[in-house]
């Protein structure tokens, strides 16, 4: 089985994933992990992404697109997966595509979550992680509060807010993730593979019944 899930940062779409991921016993597969693996373990095709990643430019998508098609020849998602974070543009889609069309895969669902913008920068701009690098616990000021405020509760560190969760570059990030991805939620449309749905209000009680009805919706 193959599931993408679209949704904007904050959306809770990593969450969601994870409980899909536990049910269907297929790996969450999310590009940011992929592509930590692939500059670690000093392959090629990472030390590529890695020098856009660097200068702070974006990978471009067939440096993307190439790591994700390696990912794809692991053994452990021979049954399927989640992936969480791609594609993102439409060019990756259609790579996509193509990718799993040759392994003669096709995607089964792709969930997209829509959460309403103020309710994203609020999520983002009360975000607080742990300063300590072996750490880097993420509470949030008012769903998931540290026990003393700006004190890590595992490790007693600092807490701090990240430069890009603050509100203009919060701003700017989901202007960016509307302008690339809201064409991929349509392109999905389109073949018919989209199902769309809100997580909203608390992101702690709601994101268990958003999977419960994905559960649902792909049990028919
Ligand atoms: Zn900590």
């Amino acid at each position: 089985m193959v599931i993408i899930m679209l949704g904007a940062p904050a959306s809770g779409k990593g969450s969601v994933a994870e409980i899909l991921s536990k049910e269907f016993g297929i790996p969450q597969v999310s590009t940011g992990d992929i592509f930590r693996k692939y500059i670690s373990n000093g392959s090629e095709i990472g030390k590529k992404a890695n020098e856009y990643m660097t200068k702070g430019e974006l990978v471009p998508d067939e440096v993307t697109v190439q790591i994700v098609a390696s990912r794809l020849e692991e053994p452990d998602v021979e049954n399927g997966l989640i992936l969480d974070g791609f594609p993102r543009t439409v060019n990756q889609a259609k790579a996509l595509d193509e990718l799993l069309a040759k392994k003669g895969k096709k995607i089964d669902l792709v969930i997209n979550l829509e959460v309403p913008e103020e309710e994203l920068l609020d999520r983002i701009t009360t975000r607080r992680i742990c300063t300590n690098k072996e750490c880097k616990a993420v509470y949030n000021l008012k769903l998931h509060p540290s026990k003393v405020e700006g004190i890590c509760d595992k490790c007693g560190s600092t807490l701090e807010q990240r430069d890009d969760d603050k509100l203009e570059k919060a701003k700017n990030r989901l202007i960016v993730y509307h302008r690339e991805t809201a064409p991929v939620a349509d392109y999905y449309k389109d073949t018919g593979a989209l199902y769309s749905t809100t997580l909203s209000v608390s992101i702690n009680r709601m994101k268990d019944e958003v999977a419960h009805d994905v559960i649902e919706y792909l049990k028919k």
